[in-house]
């Protein structure tokens, strides 16, 4: 085979066909490892990888970096299609979505202008038509697609500390911050992703901007007290600008109530954000769709494709309803995004994003979206519903565990009734024949979590995995 080859071209198809091929075959060949990892420990692993040449003088061709794989990289790769791990919201990826990969890498084409992804650019356009329906906005919602829930959300408060300051007649754009920035709050549950924090550290506001809510016993927001901590927030001068409630809390999968939220929001003319990034999956669900609330009443929904919607890392949009909140992140340059093209139809996508060169995340979607329906999608996220639902049942009844909170998701969170360094053994001991499982905290005490994403994860598979872990539970 030709070694020197550079790119893709009509002199290049066979090695394009047999590079492809070859490293189809070394996935396959992984396939047949039982559970989803070799469990390897790391002094191991290191000493295999830190005695590589990564860059020798004179390659070594793809014969042998394909020995070199096949030999020392992927016996040891996390295989997260094995119904064996479960300890993040990081699913598999379907098939097909793979293939949908392979065709965003081969063509390379970027969001940022027209004239970089023509069809991509429609594509993408198109795909957020269908999320602001699908989400119940109407036709003056739009979004972007971004890296992941943590710019999504990112992206949102943006916009909403923007608008929100711009109708007090500041220009954050020209300006900066106000001279009252420090009074700025955004209200959220203690247990929200810690990228409102992040985001409210790069915003300029401050860790301390960001007011954590209570929780109740089921781990949504106390309604109740999240409107008293703002009031007395209101009395002292401080200025709420946004709410952000958590459509599926990233341990417990549970969720605010939109509704409520909604309500206070309106009372003290804030924003609201939902962070779905996890639950936006049951929105396909006929069952259990409703659990989520009226999204739609929010002014920005965050959705992650690469959990629930098991489409490869990474995949995620974030969406409004009034599409001009989208307009904080445009901004003219003569070499990329002319307005003079925009005038006659040629739309730029990054007059809407963080980001600039950005990958074809939404094909990835229209791709999945078509080939399986709502059905499809439905299927699967109504069986990781279920299966949850399963074990929490059956470890309830069992007073061997404790598992504080009923499932509304795809999470389990328990404990064994024992001493929090038996907790943390049962996990090692696990992770040391490849079945990997989540471990948190939960009022101070060492929690365990079973994340079901992997529609192969069945009753079996579950009934198994409470056996193996009380019999862990007697050795420790
Ligand atoms: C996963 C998650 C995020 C972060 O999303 P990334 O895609 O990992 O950046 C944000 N919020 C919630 C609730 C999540 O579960």
């Amino acid at each position: 085979m030709q070694e020197e080859f550079l790119i893709l071209s009509r002199n290049t198809k066979e090695v394009f066909k047999k590079i492809i091929d070859d490293a189809v075959s070394a996935i396959t060949n992984t396939i047949d490892s039982a559970n989803a990892f070799s469990g390897i420990n790391p002094y191991a692993l290191r000493s295999i990888i830190s005695k590589k040449e990564i860059l020798p003088a004179c390659g070594v061709g793809w014969r042998s970096v394909m020995e070199d794989i096949n030999h020392d990289v992927l016996p040891h790769m996390l295989r997260s299609w094995d119904p064996s791990y479960m300890p993040h919201l990081h699913s598999p990826a379907l098939i097909e979505s793979i293939a949908s990969e392979l065709i965003i890498a081969s063509f390379n084409n970027s969001m940022d202008s027209w004239d970089q992804s023509p069809v991509q650019t429609e594509i993408e356009e198109k795909v957020i038509k269908t999320l602001t329906s699908l989400f119940g906005y109407d036709d003056n919602g739009d979004g972007t697609f971004t890296s992941g829930g943590s710019q999504s959300n990112l992206a949102a408060i943006t916009a909403h500390r923007d608008s929100f300051l711009m109708k007090g007649g500041w220009d954050v754009k020209k300006n900066g911050l106000p001279p009252y920035f420090d009074k700025l709050r955004i209200y959220t549950s203690e247990i929200s992703h810690f990228s409102m924090e992040k985001s409210a550290h790069l915003l300029g506001l401050g860790y301390k901007s960001v007011v954590k809510l209570p929780v109740d016993g089921k781990c949504s927001i106390d309604i109740v007290k999240a409107e008293e901590i703002i009031k007395s927030d209101v009395d002292k001068g401080l200025i709420p600008f946004l709410f952000v409630a958590t459509i599926g809390t990233t341990d417990f999968g549970s969720i605010d109530d939109i509704e409520k939220i909604r309500k206070i929001c309106n009372r003290y003319k804030m924003f609201l954000h939902s962070d779905a990034a996890y639950g936006s999956g049951a929105i396909m669900s006929s069952r259990y769709s409703d659990r989520l609330g009226p999204l739609y009443l929010s002014d920005s929904i965050t959705i992650d494709f690469h959990k629930m919607f098991l489409l490869p890392i990474s995949c995620s949009a974030v969406i409004f309803k009034d599409k001009k909140e989208l307009e904080c992140f445009a901004l003219h340059a003569d070499y990329l995004n002319r307005e003079e093209d925009e005038e006659d139809g040629y739309i730029n996508l990054v007059s809407k994003s963080i980001q600039t060169t950005r990958r074809s995340d939404a094909f990835k979607v229209y791709l999945s979206f078509m080939m399986r329906g709502k059905n499809g999608f439905a299927s699967i996220i109504d069986h990781d519903i279920e299966i949850a639902s399963y074990f929490y049942n059956k470890i309830s009844s069992d007073p061997l565990f404790l598992a504080p909170v009923s499932p509304r998701l795809s999470s389990v969170v328990f404990k064994v009734n024992k001493s929090d360094n038996v907790n943390k053994r049962i996990r090692r001991a696990l992770l040391e024949k490849g079945i990997i499982i989540g471990q948190t905290v939960y009022n101070g005490s060492v929690m365990l979590k079973f994340t079901l994403l992997n529609p192969e994860i069945n009753e079996e598979k579950i009934d198994f995995l409470i056996e193996e872990i009380k019999k862990l539970s007697e050795k420790f």
